[in-house]
């Protein structure tokens, strides 16, 4: 909890308003700037503080745990009031951003002494100089260095046939990055999550529309707007005014609904930012189809960049990121959170990758240099903005000096790989002249702010160098001063100090006050104050010097301000390649942190292609392995292989499709055997590969995954209120609605939510409609073991199981998965580990004699020889064939008996069934 100090009184206090319904100037004043910017908390400056009143008090006294007053009254009633110190502000910003509020930062705009002279009814004059808002930030202390911080406006367009368009554009002001993008509805979801904005921007109807809405409110802040933002006939004329460009054609491609949102993005951030324009790259268009599609629920389930908990701990992210620069770091979780599917591209990133594997002195060299590296892209969004200090200056410096030495090391590369040849024409680019002036201009010890002076080097700049030492020459004559009046007064304990409100002073003790208060020393000791102890007093002599140390720091001070800005407009004007020279550090971080992971943790390149295989030798799960690395164990590798089935292939049977893509595996094993590990292992081996990552195995060749899919049953979703077996299936539905022979689905215990009976038959029908109508590779671990029945059915259906041990009567997890199914499932053995009492394991074994006596194995089995196949819909025309049509064709192929048939025989039946297909 914060305690509000006591407050200073306001530099234009007014009397407090009686009970009445007069309205002070000032009170005027801030209800006409609140009027101008509703659903934001008013930051109101009153000297040393941002003050908050009515009910803007109340919230943010609430949300940030400071104490609620009173000041004065509005039409008779009490007005609620709380501050802040401005000193302290960013601290209680980042509160409020935190918990979704937005703020509008209120300044004094004049001195008050200039409002004094005009009357003493005036007020300050005030201006909202900024609206803080949790997509445009650029603070350090705002922001977090690792992540993005995108602001992503969308725009729609209303399609004839109900399909609508949108138009996404996103944009992170503290690095400049701008991209835009088009999708459908259905793709929203998935995209705002791979994307993952800190603030929405969207208009009032699309926040109220039946199908947007629900997925909108559910990302933490979107801030609705008016219409006239989202116009599209506008668009094109105010993204040229923010690019100060006569037409868009030159710096970017993008389509009338990317446009749209484009412009009102770029509008809001002009609206925040109030006049400021922080520089942004010119809008980069994502082509659909570039990126692997995942939907937020596999997202979730992964645990790509946050686990299911929400924290990055534990994420798969936080397993892999050995980056040492926190623009690598945020470039790793892009790329992880968008693997690609052009196995050209994602080559591209493995050549790098590999080239810091091959050469480990390159590797510790590069990560060395980029260590003092600084995050020259937010030092250079902060300082466009007027917000940027000392220190971003030496950061810029820092950065080329880094640039050159991270040169001289990939200069002795004999055929570096295109990414790494890219980024040394990138670190190429920044003048090396502004590199030298920063560094004769840059003090050693630098400040945090500007304000106070002090940063500029001594020797850089003549005139500033004269008025320093006059300034600290003028100190010492007060040094000498105070010397020579204890002399005169013969006063050992007279001193000469300095505050804010009286300047330089002569301060002696109460008992010597009355001498120089009396001739002949009152001539020259002119009294200012009494204290309880003290008595101060000036003399001629000492307000000389005070006033020319003052005009000699005055003087300073403007001077090092005035070369802070000619710096800051070098580096504003280099802005391109120096950040350009910013991406090529995060490339290189990336591609060597990548590589470092690869070493340490036993990586292999992947290969990836355009086939649909998916086969992985010794594979292991990135995340659980160095868990159980730190516990001194051992992680079980395995192999994984559900790439199509080679010829000569299985004789077709009665009611299904054939030989076709991707394998399934079918997983059984007791409970903790490895299942779900396994299952996730595979995806993240996927995931990896396209992200441009080596990966943990001995060997894995992966045809390029279109989209990933990723279910656990009966996940538990009660913060949005729907039933967990529901979630499981919409989920479910999701993926035989979507998935294509390219992608690769992970089904972990689907079915578990229900009734026995329910899930399995549930799991049954999925199954068969993954293995005939998707015909993507997947893995499906069940605890239902009569689903391995089905493999006698599914010719590209494999049953595997996590080898166990049983020994004394307790299991023993071998976590081996090979060939074949459980038997049982270990459930008793397993609740005898997790200690249930004796008694009930007991009488819990001989339930379960009973039951098996009934064999439930027996009835599914008799299931799967007996019941046909569904009729699988093609995926194109979604209509199954009329029941009694496929009923006819399946009579009579049960009628055959192809071991009495001769082989024209046999040829004869095969015509005769073609033709019954064609009357079909
Ligand atoms: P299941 O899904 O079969 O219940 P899990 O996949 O949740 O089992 O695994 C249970 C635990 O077993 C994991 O938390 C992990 O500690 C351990 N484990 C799983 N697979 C392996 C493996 N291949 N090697 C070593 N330990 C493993
Ligand atoms: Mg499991």
């Amino acid at each position: 909890m914060t305690i509000h100090p006591p407050l200073p009184p306001p530099p234009d206090a007014q009397p407090p308003a009686e009970a009445s319904s007069r309205v002070t100037p000032m009170m005027e004043q801030y209800l006409e700037i609140k009027a101008a910017n509703p659903g934001l908390l008013l930051f109101y400056r009153m000297g040393d503080f941002y003050e908050l009143f009515f009910e803007d008090a109340e919230i943010a006294s609430r949300a940030l745990g400071i104490v609620l007053t009173k000041r004065g009254k509005h039409q008779g009633v009490d007005i609620p009031m709380c501050g802040v110190p401005v000193e302290r502000s960013e601290d209680y910003l980042h509160r409020l951003i935190a918990q979704g509020h937005r703020v509008a930062v209120c300044e004094q705009t004049e001195d008050p002494a200039a409002a004094r002279a005009r009357g003493a009814r005036s007020v300050v004059r005030r201006d909202v100089v900024r609206l803080v808002t949790p997509g445009t930030l650029t603070e350090d202390t705002l922001l977090d260095a690792k992540a993005n911080n995108y602001l992503l406006a969308i725009a729609r367009a209303r399609g004839s046939s109900g399909a609508d368009r949108l138009g996404l554009a996103w944009i992170d002001i503290s690095t400049s990055e701008f991209i835009v993008t088009e999708c459908s509805t259905p793709e929203l979801a998935a995209t705002l999550s791979r994307i993952n904005p800190n603030e929405v921007i969207v208009t009032d109807a699309l926040l109220g529309d039946g199908d947007l809405g629900p997925i909108l409110r559910e990302s933490l802040a979107v801030t609705p707007l008016t219409r006239d933002v989202f116009d599209s006939s506008t668009a094109e004329r105010r993204l040229c005014d923010y690019f100060a460009v006569a037409t868009m054609d030159g710096l970017s491609a993008m389509s009338r609904l990317e446009a749209t949102a484009a412009a009102a993005a770029v509008t809001y951030i002009d609206r925040t930012q109030v006049g400021k324009r922080p520089p942004l790259s010119p809008p980069s268009r994502e082509a659909a189809g570039t990126t692997m599609a995942i939907d937020p629920a596999t997202r979730a389930n992964l645990e790509l960049t946050r686990t299911l908990a929400g924290e990055r701990r534990g994420s798969l992210l936080d397993a892999i990121d050995c980056t040492v620069t926190p623009a690598g770091s945020r470039l790793l979780a892009q790329r992880l959170s968008a693997p690609l599917t052009d196995s050209g591209a994602i080559a591209r990133r493995l050549d790098a990758v590999a080239a810091f594997v091959a050469d480990a002195g390159l590797r510790d060299e590069i990560r060395q240099t980029l260590r003092a590296a600084p995050d020259m892209s937010r030092a250079l969004a902060r300082l466009s903005v007027g917000r940027g200090g000392p220190r971003d200056l030496a950061g810029l410096r820092d950065g080329i000096l880094a640039a050159d030495r991270a040169l001289a090391r990939l200069a002795s590369l004999q055929q570096p790989a295109h990414e790494i040849l890219a980024a040394v024409e990138m670190l190429r680019r920044p003048s090396r002249e502004i590199c030298r002036e920063f560094e004769h201009a840059l003090a050693e010890q630098l400040p945090l702010i500007k304000r106070d002076g002090g940063f500029v080097r001594e020797g850089y700049e003549p005139a500033l160098d004269e008025a320093r030492s006059l300034r600290d020459a003028s100190r010492l004559v007060v040094a000498s001063m105070q010397a020579r009046y204890a002399d005169d007064t013969g006063i050992k304990a007279l001193k000469i100090r300095h505050n804010n409100v009286l300047g330089y002073f002569v301060e002696v003790t109460a008992q010597h006050g009355e001498k120089l208060m009396a001739p002949p020393l009152n001539a020259t000791f002119i009294h200012r104050q009494t204290l309880a102890g003290q008595v101060r007093f000036t003399t001629s002599e000492l307000g000389e010097i005070e006033a020319r140390i003052a005009n000699a720091g005055d003087r300073a001070l403007g001077l090092e301000l005035e070369i802070f800005e000619r710096l800051c407009s070098l580096a504003v004007a280099a802005q391109d390649d120096l950040r350009a020279a910013a991406q090529a550090f995060a490339i290189l971080d990336v591609g060597s942190a990548l590589a470092k992971l690869a070493v340490d943790d036993n990586y292999v390149r992947p290969e990836v292609d355009g086939s649909v295989a998916f086969a992985v030798e010794g594979g292991r799960h990135p995340v659980v392995e160095q868990a159980l690395k730190r516990e001194g164990a051992p992680f079980i590798a395995n192999a994984c292989d559900l790439s199509p089935v080679p010829p000569p292939y299985p004789p077709p049977q009665a009611g299904q499709s054939g030989m076709g893509p991707g394998q399934i595996w079918l997983i059984t094993g007791p409970n903790m055997a490895g299942k779900s590990t396994f299952l996730r292992q595979n995806a993240l081996i996927a995931l990896l590969a396209q992200t441009g990552s080596f990966v943990p195995a001995s060997r894995a060749r992966i045809g390029v995954v279109d989209r990933l899919f990723s279910r656990v049953g009966a996940a538990d979703d009660l913060a949005r209120g729907r039933s967990t077996f529901m979630v499981e299936m919409v989920e479910t539905a999701v993926i035989l609605n979507q998935a294509s022979e390219r992608s690769l689905v992970i089904l972990d215990e689907i079915g578990r939510g229900t009734a026995t009976f329910d899930g399995l038959s549930i799991a049954w029908a999925a199954i068969e409609h993954l293995h005939e109508a998707n015909r993507c590779r997947a893995l499906f671990a069940t605890h239902y073991h009569e689903l391995t029945a089905l493999s006698s059915k599914l010719p590209r259906l494999f049953n595997a199981t996590v080898r166990v041990k049983e020994w004394q009567g307790d299991v023993v997890f071998l976590h081996e998965v090979l060939p074949g199914s459980a038997d049982r499932s270990y459930g008793i053995q397993v609740a005898r580990l997790a200690g249930l009492p004796a008694p009930v394991i007991a009488r819990a074994k001989s339930v379960l004699a009973k039951l098996e006596a009934q064999d439930r194995g027996q009835t599914a089995r008799a299931l799967a020889d007996d019941l046909p196949l569904f009729a699988v819909p093609s995926r194109a025309a979604a209509e199954p064939a009329p029941p009694s049509e496929a009923e006819k064709l399946f009579q009579a192929v049960k009628a055959l008996h192809p071991d009495e048939m001769s082989p024209r025989e046999a040829l004869e039946a095969l015509y005769a069934l073609k033709a019954k297909l064609a009357k079909g």
